[in-house]
């Protein structure tokens, strides 16, 4: 057997691992990592990037579908537009290959040595990895477990055949007429609105009463508006229970418990991901679990000296900058420098239509901390930007402490506002106060002034509104 012995070992080359033996290369640490798919892991491969993809081409196509109907406001006419989904997905394809050498050739500039194929520990600081050329043995000093997550599969909807996961939504090569969406969380929500716009007739099934449960009801107004406009079914309080027929619909219990079957080409199971922690021989590290997570401090350390673990696998928000800022700071730890993590200022962003982004606080979570608030919000419908790009749903808010203006969360929901979450990001590092943001010259005409307006509608005195 092959032996490889180095000082720091990352399993998984997702972003999480990836960052982590990027950043540790650059450090000069001896670092080996192991990958048993494709290196980018779920994010690059059947996540962020090629859902975002997906968004972008229906998008496209929605506008011009748009445009084509006799009444287009601007005075833009087009014939009716075609989809053919099998091209888009060759071209997301294309998008993901060259991220994919990208995260190869920046890896092998960090001098980092990558082993494909599954890993599997021996001990805390041994692991067998199974090569396409024979077994390898891999032992370091330290090792970095960013296995991740996959989807949830429902015992009485086993992915097959009409029943798919997001990872085979990504790669449909046609847009299927009937979709029924089982969860209304954000990846079954960005797909949802996608294909609909592709095209399909979709019924989103709810179990909660609301969809995008996590968020607060007004945030998610816009986009349940939107999901109308486009004529999605949105079924809350309706709970999933298994396939009729030819395993062409759904058996659904509605609220008033009676059940009724939905007709369906695919049926798409978003109801969550779960850590990829069995299998792989880690149960008999007996790590601490939070859950079904691996429990950490900090510093991203588990309970065992020397085995870090980063990212989806242990625990919300499974996110994938969340998982590259945990996999820089173990990387620096690694090589001597002193690190701590502060999950504060995470943003988080659903790219549905229109965009949520959240950071911090909301107004609830504030109060439930014990803090007096100031709140502002500034709606997009009195914002000149949104205007002429016309979408004016949607507003920013911005959630301060009442005794000292501190910021301590910005929301928004909006059209295109996701580029908004890296100035809200911000504002929480650098312990913004409203009147930081109040006094931030802000472009003209931008949305981001609706931020600026938020605080200064805190602080009593907003100018457009
Ligand atoms: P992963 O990306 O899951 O990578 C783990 C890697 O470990 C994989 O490559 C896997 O093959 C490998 N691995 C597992 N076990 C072994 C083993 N035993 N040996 C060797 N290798 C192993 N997040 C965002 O921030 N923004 C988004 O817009 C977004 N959109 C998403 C859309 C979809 C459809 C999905 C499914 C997810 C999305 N996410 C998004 C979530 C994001 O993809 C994850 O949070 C992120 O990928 C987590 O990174 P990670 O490094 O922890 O794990």
């Amino acid at each position: 057997m092959k032996e490889i012995v180095c000082k720091l070992l990352v399993i998984g080359a997702g972003p999480g691992g990836y960052i982590c033996a990027i950043r540790a290369g650059q450090l000069g640490v001896d670092t080996v990592i192991v990958e048993a798919v494709k290196a980018g892991g779920t994010c690059l491969n059947v996540g962020c990037i090629p859902s975002k993809a997906l968004i972008h081409a229906a998008e496209e196509f929605d506008k011009v579908r748009q445009m084509s109907s006799a009444s287009d406001a601007l005075g833009i006419s087009v014939g009716q537009p075609k989809l053919e989904l099998a091209q888009t997905v060759r071209w997301k394809d294309g998008i993901v290959g060259r991220l994919n050498s990208g995260v190869l050739g920046l890896l092998r500039k960090a001098k980092v040595k990558i082993v494909h194929g599954p890993a599997r520990f021996r001990d805390g600081k041994t692991v067998e990895v199974e090569t396409e050329t024979g077994t390898q043995l891999i032992r370091a000093e330290t090792v970095v477990i960013a296995t991740g997550s996959e989807p949830v599969e429902l015992p009485f909807l086993p992915f097959g055949g009409p029943v798919i996961s997001s990872t085979e939504a990504l790669s449909l090569t046609s847009v299927p007429r009937r979709l029924v969406v089982v969860g209304g969380g954000y990846i079954g929500l960005e797909l949802g609105t996608a294909f609909a716009k592709m095209g399909s007739e979709v019924t989103v099934v709810e179990a909660t009463p609301q969809i995008l449960p996590q968020y607060d009801a007004e945030l998610v107004k816009p986009v349940a508006k939107r999901l109308a406009g486009l004529g999605v079914q949105v079924l809350t309080d309706t709970k999933a229970k298994g396939l009729a027929g030819q395993g062409d619909a759904l058996v659904i219990e509605t609220a008033d418990g009676r059940e009724q079957s939905l007709p369906a080409d695919r049926i798409l199971v978003t109801v969550g991901r779960r850590p990829r922690t069995e299998n792989w021989g880690l149960e008999e590290l007996d790590l601490d679990r939070s859950g079904r997570f691996i429990r950490i401090d900090e510093r991203c350390r588990t309970s065992m000296r020397g085995v870090y673990a980063i990212g989806d696998v242990t625990g919300e928000p499974m996110l994938a900058h969340r998982a590259m800022a945990q996999g820089e700071m173990v990387a620096e730890i690694v090589a001597g420098r002193k690190r701590s993590w502060d999950k504060r200022a995470i943003p988080a962003v659903c790219f549905t239509d229109p965009e949520i982004v959240t950071v911090g606080l909301s107004p609830e979570e504030a109060r439930a901390q014990g803090y007096e608030v100031r709140i502002g919000q500034f709606p997009f419908n009195a914002n000149g930007r949104a205007m002429t790009t016309e979408v004016e749903d949607g507003f920013v808010r911005v959630v301060a402490r009442a005794d000292t203006n501190l910021v301590l969360g910005l929301q928004a929901v909006g059209a295109g506002i996701s580029e908004l979450s890296s100035a809200f990001s911000l504002a929480l590092e650098m312990g913004a106060r409203l009147e930081d943001i109040a006094g931030t010259i802000h472009a003209h005409p931008t949305r981001s002034e609706g931020l600026q307006e938020a605080a200064l509608k805190a602080l009593g005195h907003a100018l457009h509104i």
